[in-house]
């Protein structure tokens, strides 16, 4: 193997870890005294293409790209940008480079997984070592079993075996200077089109997102010092900022779970609440889902539950009601102000996500799977086991998955958890001057409420797209079909 004083470089290749702190792929390549290339390969071709971001994810790898590539800039070095197939692009960097070894955060999706098997083993062939790092998660999803050495499929287990294990986690510092090789030639960011352009659906998002190193460490400081203490509570409450809004840097690796644990403990004596366990857990949850594709990796398109097999889902990608689901025009206000909201910021409220979930597998029987893939394409956070997962775990057909019978019922959660109408006014305007307790119900309203507030139903806002109690019973007796068989 070479030795590092003949100044071969090492490759550095991010992935959903772009960071420069806590970032032990990178440490690593540090701490191998080899200067560095930092490499970001857009992976066009091979199994990573099988899913590549979806178009509100590319908007954020954009400006996480930028924000990556400044910040490695302002140490001296550059990110070089490649695209298309993952082994040949790292084939061609080693050549030109001269590379002697490779480092990157191990991946965990069916697809990423299959790809660097690909490259470890054509690198073997040139005798490369290419090194793959923990990083993205608290735990290594192949590491945890059961006493009968299977995987967990239930959570409270998972999480009683996997909380002492992860307690103590901390971020892993490196005090070594950066030291970089001339870099190769790189691809322009604008040239690969992450952002849309004509139209501009994503106008919306600058105000709300951040992306980058900075911005993740900035809002996890704003939630330890704004939301945690009253988490347990606040985060049942869409017209709240009461949760982190830390998904989609996690996702990207903007943050590591690691630093957000740990930022967590630390601000734990200034919140005495039942918050920073509370918030853990969805920590933990996270960890779950990635446990289960780990070792299910079907998961992401295929029912836990086969029973779910017979299920008679609706399909079809054009059908109307997935439609006016997509467009946030069910007649729902609590409804149609999530699909808005998703809409017009990339992101959903995780209450909000459960209610538009189940509306749209139980209430329209539609496939989760349709569900699935709209959520991948406009969410900012999109990420292959937290989206499969959850959209399972709704379904009904998931792991430890929500008991069918639980549907539930828009009106109800929408006066429960949006009393006050902040959301619904905040995403569905055209309703806004309907009092409270009209506002979720619109259809109840008496016609002398609806013109005062200036709402003409099915001209200005829909009515109801399916009666609730007809929907529901429709489910059940589906439901029930599955178990008769
Ligand atoms: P917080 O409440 O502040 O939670 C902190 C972190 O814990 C989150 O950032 C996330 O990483 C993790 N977390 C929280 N809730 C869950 C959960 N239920 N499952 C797994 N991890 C969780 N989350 C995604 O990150 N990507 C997705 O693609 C995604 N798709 C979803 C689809 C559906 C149908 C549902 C019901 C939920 C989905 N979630 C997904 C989970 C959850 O809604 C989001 O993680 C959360 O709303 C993000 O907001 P936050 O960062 O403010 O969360």
């Amino acid at each position: 193997m070479p030795s590092p004083d003949d100044n071969r470089p090492a490759l550095v290749l991010f992935r959903n870890d772009l960071r420069l702190e806590d970032n032990p792929a990178l440490n690593a390549a540090r701490l191998s005294g080899c200067p560095l290339v930092c490499v970001y390969i857009y992976e066009t071709e091979g199994d990573a293409a099988f899913r590549r971001p979806g178009s509100a994810s590319r908007w954020w790898l954009h400006h996480s790209l930028e924000s990556l590539s400044s910040s490695i800039r302002s140490k001296g070095g550059s990110l070089i940008l490649r695209s298309g197939r993952l082994v040949s692009a790292v084939e061609s960097l080693i050549a030109e480079t001269g590379a002697c070894e490779v480092h990157a955060s191990r991946r965990y999706d069916p697809a990423g997984l299959e790809a660097d098997t690909e490259l470890a083993d054509a690198l073997r062939d040139g005798d490369i070592p290419f090194y793959r790092h923990e990083g993205f998660l608290l735990h290594e999803p192949s590491s945890v079993r059961t006493s009968s050495n299977r995987f967990y499929r239930v959570f409270s287990p998972f999480a009683r075996k996997v909380i002492p294990l992860v307690q103590d986690a901390r971020p892993e510092t490196c005090d070594l200077p950066f030291h970089f090789a001339s870099p190769p030639e790189s691809d322009k960011l604008g040239d690969y089109a992450f952002l849309p352009s004509e139209p501009d659906w994503a106008s919306g998002f600058s105000p709300q997102w951040q992306p980058g190193e900075e911005g993740a460490q900035t809002t996890l400081q704003h939630f330890l010092s704004n939301g945690l203490s009253d988490y347990t509570v606040g985060r049942d409450h869409p017209g709240k900022y009461g949760t982190s809004r830390l998904s989609a840097h996690l996702a990207f690796g903007e943050i590591s779970p690691r630093q957000v644990w740990h930022g967590v403990e630390t601000a734990a004596p200034r919140n005495p609440g039942r918050g920073v366990t509370t918030f853990q857990r969805e920590l933990i949850f996270r960890e779950f889902a990635w446990h289960l594709l780990t070792n299910l990796p079907q998961m992401a398109w295929s029912n836990i539950d086969s029973r779910f097999d017979r299920f008679p889902w609706q399909e079809d990608a054009n059908d109307p009601s997935l439609i006016d689901w997509q467009k946030g025009l069910t007649g729902y206000p609590i409804v149609d102000a999530g699909m808005r909201e998703l809409w017009q910021t990339g992101w959903m409220h995780n209450r909000v996500r459960m209610i538009v979930a189940s509306f749209l597998t139980k209430h329209l029987m539609v496939h989760w799977k349709r569900g699935e893939e709209w959520f991948y394409d406009t969410l900012v956070d999109a990420d292959p086991a937290n989206n499969a997962f959850n959209w399972q775990w709704t379904a009904g057909s998931g792991a430890d998955a929500a008991p069918f019978f639980r549907i539930f019922a828009p009106v109800t959660q929408g006066r429960r958890f949006d009393a006050d109408g902040r959301y619904v006014r905040a995403f569905v305007p055209e309703i806004a001057a309907l009092p409270d307790k009209f506002l979720h119900a619109p259809w109840e309203a008496p016609d002398d409420v609806l013109s005062a507030a200036n709402v003409k139903l099915g001209v200005d806002y829909p009515r109801p797209l399916v009666d609730h109690a007809a929907a529901r019973q429709r489910a059940l007796d589906a439901f029930k079909g599955l178990k008769d068989d």
